[in-house]
């Protein structure tokens, strides 16, 4: 297959946030006018809400910007840095590194760059990109943002973009030394691609080549129509992985199909975590909306009781579902990335904090703008031990 074939196939014309694969076709059942209806309310309704929540408005110049808060501050060079000594050392449950899945030699893992452009490049600036902590994190896309990242992402799938070349390992460590984030769990995504599709092991084998294995978690992907998925699954196991990596839109699956049990059961059996993307984000290809409505999760989690599932983003735009599928299931997390401080109160209050788990989604954002969110929302002194329960506690919890 030659780039242009390439690009055909599983390139153009998509939206996603990650390239998407073929394969699967969404059950005309799954998916409703009610169900379209809702994400566009959703938007709406954000829109309105903004700046009317709990917290007031939240509205920074880049993630610079983030420096008036009282637990951050600006370095002799101007990048953000959090300078409050009070506060536990986070583990990051959500990250990834920068993707080139078929001409690898030049997207080098292991460089230092001066500056890391998030693909939210908020900073690129001076002032920095309107971020407003109140909404769904990629409304702070523009237009022409969305236009990049499309570019961007399909840029990365094929040689690695200018953006991907400064999402390294050396890079992502600093920006964790600079917000007090200890540990990371990098989340590869298996594309289903006929060749360069070993995200999993090229980033399990970049972590440790770069000695960092202590606080980077490789965490491990495979396809969920591959022949030999169990085996890979095993294969990931015995590498060390503790967690696997699912991702319905992208791979186009349903969680709760038959086919998938197997699957769960396997992983329960060598006692991984399943992380799930989770919810409509809002800005990948329409066809893959069906397969993240949260309803189509509750067969999995319900079926496995003794297995952890992960529903990251907190169910993205799908929010109130996502949010009442974990409440009523012990087995059940939700990664709070991307939820708007209004959100992310209104899960503290119906959880207590509980099963909460910090996470960022770098390279797409600066981990700052997840903490500045957990940090606004936990300030309350009553709040003290949910703030270290989210940022902390529960990763350890999860993974002991
Ligand atoms: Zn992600």
């Amino acid at each position: 297959m030659d780039r242009r074939e390439f690009l055909q196939k599983f390139g153009a014309g998509s939206a996603a946030v990650a390239l998407s694969a073929c394969g699967g076709s969404p059950d005309a059942g799954r998916y409703t006018e009610a169900d379209i209806a809702l994400l566009a309310a959703q938007r709406a309704a954000e829109a309105a809400q903004s700046g009317r929540g709990p917290f007031g408005v939240h509205r920074y110049q880049g993630y610079r910007g983030l420096a008036e808060l009282p637990w951050f501050d600006l370095d002799a060079q101007g990048g953000l840095i959090c300078v409050d000594d009070s506060l536990p050392k986070a583990i990051d449950v959500h990250c990834h590194l920068g993707m080139s899945y078929l001409f690898r030699p030049t997207l080098d893992l292991q460089a230092a760059t001066a500056r890391v452009k998030h693909l939210l490049d908020c900073d690129a600036e001076q002032p920095g990109c309107d971020l407003d902590l109140d909404v769904y994190i990629n409304s702070n896309f523009t237009e022409a943002g969305l236009d990049q990242l499309q570019k961007s992402t399909l840029a990365q799938g094929l040689w690695g973009s200018s953006f991907a070349r400064t999402q390294t390992i050396p890079n992502l460590l600093s920006e964790m030394d600079a917000m007090r984030v200890e540990q990371a769990f990098i989340l590869p995504i298996k594309l289903g691609l006929p060749f360069g599709d070993n995200l999993s092991e090229h980033w399990l084998a970049e972590i440790d080549k770069a000695g960092a294995g202590q606080r980077l978690k490789a965490g491990w992907s495979v396809h969920p129509r591959d022949d030999d998925r169990l085996a890979q699954i095993r294969a990931g196991a015995a590498a060390g992985c503790k967690v696997l990596k699912l991702h319905p839109t992208v791979q186009r699956f349903y969680p709760d199909d038959e086919s998938m049990m197997a699957v769960y059961e396997l992983a329960e059996e060598l006692g991984l975590t399943i992380f799930f993307h989770g919810g409509r984000a809002g800005i990948e290809p329409e066809a893959s909306h069906p397969y993240a409505m949260p309803r189509h999760y509750q067969g999995a989690i319900a079926n496995f009781p003794k297995l952890n599932f992960v529903l990251l983003h907190a169910g993205a735009r799908d929010f109130e579902a996502m949010l009442e599928l974990a409440v009523s299931h012990d087995n059940a997390w939700l990664g709070i990335h991307g939820q708007s401080l209004t959100n992310l109160d209104t899960m503290i209050r119906r959880t207590g904090g509980e099963r909460l788990l910090f996470g960022s989604d770098w390279p797409f954002y600066h981990l700052g703008a997840s903490l500045a969110k957990v940090l606004i929302t936990t300030d309350s002194p009553a709040r003290r031990n949910i703030r270290s329960a989210i940022l902390r506690d529960n990763a350890e919890a999860l993974f002991a």
